[in-house]
């Protein structure tokens, strides 16, 4: 098979009830296209029929192909995953429950190939449907982020396109917790926007559990800053400095008066020390987890199946994007 113009990785968990209108909608829109494409179906570990649905997707067009993942290992493994095997001189990810619009695509396409930007994005303008808790909580998290280049992340999702050079850029990244939409604005690239507001899923449901989201804002917040790490040398001095300021008053006490008075103070500060240094075990600890899953450099995914692609014989690509981390 020669290799196509672009290739559009799609991740799939559970959405066997339309993943064959999913597939059917974008190549649709990607037949309107005048270039060769492949579409890359990553089957995250879902439990219901999404995997013979891609398959039988697979068989019935040559430029469909299927990747299984070896259990569920999260999105972002099978976003890497995909990006690991797409061959395209353009690479568009994408949401497998339409929240992604393909119809956006011929933008994105059109947009890579009049301006040459490596890196066009589909940014979302309306997030009235998403709850209020739920932007503050996003607001809060893309500002401790705002360290990054570019315009900042807010609105940013996983919709994207990304050239051969952005794409081989990232693969050089050899983080194993993936962080794919902080790990794109890194790469400092020139960016596009394109606007567009979301939709409901078509089908099922989210697949983000709470506690999901929370894992990943910690692993987005570790993996681009030390800023928690910094606080907590913050907190030391402020802390300090109050020691000085109480520790003069109690000797003045102690030399001049009473002395025996501030027992609510004792109280009161033992009680905010130790939540002070609890909490900056925590983080350490959290950024010590981080580097021992970094170091142990376990693949970030494993392959155990494909279909769709005669050339790519089955179980190979344990851990295709694992070795990308030592070409560097
Ligand atoms: N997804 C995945 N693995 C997971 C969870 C989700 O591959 O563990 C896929 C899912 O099939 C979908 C995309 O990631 O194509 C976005 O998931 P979802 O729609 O649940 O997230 P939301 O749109 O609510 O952010
Ligand atoms: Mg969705």
């Amino acid at each position: 098979m020669s290799v196509p113009i672009l290739s559009v990785v799609i991740p799939v968990y559970n959405e066997g009830d339309h993943l064959l209108q999913v597939t059917a909608r974008v190549t649709e829109v990607l037949s309107t296209l005048d270039l060769t494409y492949e579409m890359i179906l990553v089957d995250d570990g879902s439990q219901d029929q999404s995997w013979p649905d891609i398959c039988r997707a697979a068989g019935g067009d040559g430029r469909i192909r299927g990747l299984r993942l070896s259990r569920n290992f999260g999105k972002e493994a099978a976003l890497a995953a995909g990006l690991a095997d797409a061959r395209g001189e353009a690479v568009v990810i994408m949401d497998g429950d339409l929240q992604h619009p393909p119809e956006l695509i011929p933008t994105l396409v059109e947009i890579w190939q009049s301006e040459g930007v490596p890196i066009v994005e589909a940014v979302k303008r309306d997030k009235r449907r998403t709850p209020l808790w739920h932007r503050l909580c996003t607001k809060i998290f893309y500002s401790l982020l705002s360290g990054l280049p570019g315009e900042g992340l807010d609105g940013a999702t996983d919709f994207k396109l990304l050239d051969r050079r952005a794409v081989e850029a990232w693969r050089r990244m050899g983080e194993r917790n993936v962080f794919f939409r902080g790990m794109a604005a890194w790469l400092g690239f020139p960016r596009r926007e394109v606007p567009f507001s979301v939709p409901e899923r078509v089908g099922g449901r989210t697949r983000w559990a709470f506690f999901q989201l929370v894992r990943l804002a910690v692993t987005g917040i570790t993996s681009f800053t030390s800023l928690p790490l910094q606080l907590t040398t913050l907190i030391g001095g402020v802390f300090l400095a109050f020691s000085i300021l109480l520790g003069g008053q109690t000797l003045y006490m102690k030399f001049f008066g009473g002395g025996v008075d501030g027992f609510t103070t004792v109280i009161l500060l033992l009680l905010i020390t130790g939540s002070c240094i609890m909490i900056s075990l925590g983080v350490m600890g959290t950024y010590i987890a981080r580097i021992y899953e970094e170091v142990k450099a376990r693949p970030r995914f494993l392959v155990a199946d494909r279909c769709g692609d005669p050339e790519d014989p089955p179980l190979t690509g344990i851990g295709a994007a694992t070795s990308t981390s030592t070409d560097a």
